[in-house]
């Protein structure tokens, strides 16, 4: 824990955080935690998650598209997924109560890359206030009672993962939908995945929540850009894009 605060602390004392020190940062903390939560070792469950990964990967644009990205599913009941900006995506497999299928998983994961795509990460790492971190740091000390792994994504999100605002979580689901629909995902997917988070929510998802809008607003936001990129996903199924990703 001392780690992690010390590590928040750093980024915000630094006044101007660089592109590369986010990767680096990214790189050790992705390692840590491989290191402390538990890795799944079902190899159906790690197929799935990766074939989706790539079927989204290859419809990015350059320089993301050849990042060196880097998947891992930990097994864990938190309804949870990330990217850092270096590239390192973590999915839990508590995510698979809510998405529930290739589409629903693509939605997730077209989210978290479009976070890692439009530099999320840095324009918060250099926009942070020093007031900040007392809320933050508040609020990680209500959330210690939780599991290992919720304190060990916590202490990423203060260095990495900090709760993004609400125009990025916006751009991050409009990119991240498109992004889907690009690789042939069905776009209308993204809806069901929110109505499954908000029945699960009451429960098991304090953490995911509380770094993400209501599921009411980004509903309405995706729906109101799913005539849009519907005839993306078209076009993308009639040019044989059809991922075909199961557990
Ligand atoms: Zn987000």
């Amino acid at each position: 824990m001392q780690k992690f605060l010390l590590l928040a602390a750093a980024f915000i004392l630094t006044s101007c955080v660089t592109p590369a020190q986010l990767q680096q940062a990214s790189v050790a903390e992705f390692a840590k935690m491989r290191e402390e939560l538990d890795v799944s070792e079902n190899a159906a469950d790690r197929a799935f998650v990766q074939c989706v990964a790539d079927a989204l990967i290859v419809q990015l644009e350059e320089p993301y598209r050849s990042y060196d990205w880097d998947l891992e599913l930990f097994e864990d009941d938190a309804i949870n997924a990330f990217a850092m900006p270096g590239g390192q995506i973590g999915v839990f497999t508590g995510l698979f109560k809510t998405a529930t299928n290739q589409h629903q998983l693509a939605a997730v994961m077209g989210h978290e890359i479009a976070h890692v795509t439009s530099g999320h990460s840095l324009k918060r790492a250099n926009s942070q206030a020093a007031t900040q971190v007392g809320i933050l740091v508040g609020a990680m000390a209500s959330e210690a009672v939780r599991n290992n792994a919720g304190l060990i994504v916590l202490g990423a999100q203060l260095g990495l993962l900090l709760p993004y605002g609400r125009a990025q979580e916006s751009e991050a689901d409009i990119d991240g939908l498109d992004l889907m629909a690009q690789a042939g995902f069905r776009p209308d997917a993204s809806v069901e995945l929110w109505r499954n988070m908000a029945e699960e929510s009451p429960r098991s998802m304090p953490q995911f929540l509380s770094t993400h809008p209501s599921s009411d607003t980004r509903i309405e936001q995706l729906q109101a850009r799913l005539p849009a990129v519907e005839p993306v996903y078209e076009q993308a199924r009639a040019a044989g894009l059809r991922p075909d990703c199961s557990r």
